[in-house]
């Protein structure tokens, strides 16, 4: 299958001009593909544990007096998670990797903000940094409290149930109570880890979640209205690079997207301490990894015709061209999130074995590609 990734990804390859890429990734002024320098820090990354470097590097240098951040954790057997204010190390790293369930940036993250005494680094979802800004542009204390805001690229977040049903699965197999979860680690795709209340540690591949989070299988409401995949509002974006050159690296990276002079500081002085170990891309190479998922995400288009027809309202507010298979792919999309929606749906999505939902995501996915 990975001959036939790559194949397909030569064959799909194309050219972008500075205006298209713009229009989707926003406005940028260096990119880069960066690791953390101390390998405890990759240990239980998302990507290359980047993101989590450059806050240590904000905390150690005195830049910040801490770091907004969301953790996991799990209350009777139920994963769930939190934003806190990290201002130690060993914070930070409880807090690593991506939680791709909904998180409550509002009612969790904005009090945590605005009862701080200090300077804050920020990680937040685009739609959550927009947000912010937006608070930040009406109140001058906040603007104060927030000193650099990282965003995270994002395809889309996925409703709670979406993780507890992949994981009920999981522990009826093992018989057993979960204590604690990571959603992916490691290499490439990465592995979901459970800890057990035995005291083992199971490691699965994230496909057994993300065959399902991929097709939009309870998908977040708001993400079917959302074009923002790159995090326009950060001081500094990151995101992985699914190239297939990059499968056989021997340590994952994250690629990242300076666009304030803010940004590019922290990007040179992280690298410069040695606590961030990074190389210059071009913006053009960030987008061709994330090609599939940011030219979906990007057309609202697509998906208000193709929601037209399912009565979901979705507005268009990119007015892009759409074609047959980008009308396809959103229709297969908004299909699936309101299959997810219906009690006799749920029951359905988790009784179809899990090999025809993977043929149906290449499908999917060769759709998004064309
Ligand atoms: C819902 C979601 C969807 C994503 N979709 C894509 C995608 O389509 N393409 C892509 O390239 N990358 C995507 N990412 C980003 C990617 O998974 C990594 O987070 C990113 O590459 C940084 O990796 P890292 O190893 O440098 O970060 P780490 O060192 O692992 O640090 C990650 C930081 O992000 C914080 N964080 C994690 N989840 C959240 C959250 N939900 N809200 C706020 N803060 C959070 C953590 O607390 C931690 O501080 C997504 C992330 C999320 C949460
Ligand atoms: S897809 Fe958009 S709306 Fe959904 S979580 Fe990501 S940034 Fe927010």
């Amino acid at each position: 299958m990975p001959a036939l990734t790559r194949w397909f990804e030569q064959l799909t390859r194309r050219r972008w001009t500075p205006q298209q890429l713009e229009q989707h990734m926003g406005a940028v002024k260096s990119a880069a593909l960066a690791y953390a320098a101390d390998p405890a820090l990759r240990e239980r990354s998302a990507s290359g544990g980047a993101v989590t470097a450059l806050l240590l590097h904000l905390l150690e240098s005195g830049a910040v007096d801490g770091a907004l951040v969301n953790e996991a954790y799990v209350e009777s057997g139920v994963v769930k998670n939190r934003f806190v204010i990290a201002q130690d190390r060993e914070s930070l790293l409880r807090a690593q990797g991506s939680k791709y369930m909904a998180v409550r940036f509002s009612a969790g993250a904005v009090p945590l903000l605005r009862g701080f005494q200090g300077r804050l680094a920020v990680v937040a979802l685009p739609c959550d940094a927009a947000l912010l800004r937006g608070l930040c542009a009406k109140d001058a204390a906040l603007a104060q409290t927030v000193a650099c805001l990282i965003t995270l690229f994002c395809g889309h977040n996925s409703q709670p149930e979406l993780t507890q049903q992949v994981l009920r699965r999981v522990l009826k197999e093992s018989g057993t109570e979960l204590t604690g979860f990571q959603y992916r680690s490691g290499r490439w795709r990465g592995e979901m880890s459970l800890q057990l209340a035995d005291g083992s540690e199971t490691k699965l591949p994230f496909g057994r979640f993300s065959t399902y989070q991929n097709l939009f299988f309870f998908s977040e409401r708001k993400c079917l209205n959302c074009h923002d995949h790159f995090g326009y509002a950060g001081d500094l974006s990151a995101g992985d690079l699914w190239l297939s050159e990059m499968e056989q690296e021997a340590i994952k990276r994250t690629a990242l997207l300076a666009r304030t002079p803010t940004g590019s500081a922290l990007l040179r002085d992280a690298a410069a301490s040695g606590r961030l170990v990074s190389e210059s891309i071009s913006t053009e190479q960030v987008f061709q990894g994330q090609v599939r998922g940011a030219r979906f995400h990007y057309n609202t288009s697509a998906r208000h015709r193709a929601g037209l027809l399912l009565g979901i309202k979705i507005p268009d507010d990119v007015h892009a061209r759409v074609r047959w298979s980008e009308w396809l792919a959103a229709f297969i999309a908004l299909f699936n999130y309101r299959l997810s929606t219906a009690k006799y749906g749920r029951k359905l999505i988790f009784a179809v074995p899990k090999v025809i939902w993977k043929v149906y995501l290449y499908l999917f996915k060769a759709l998004e590609s064309l």
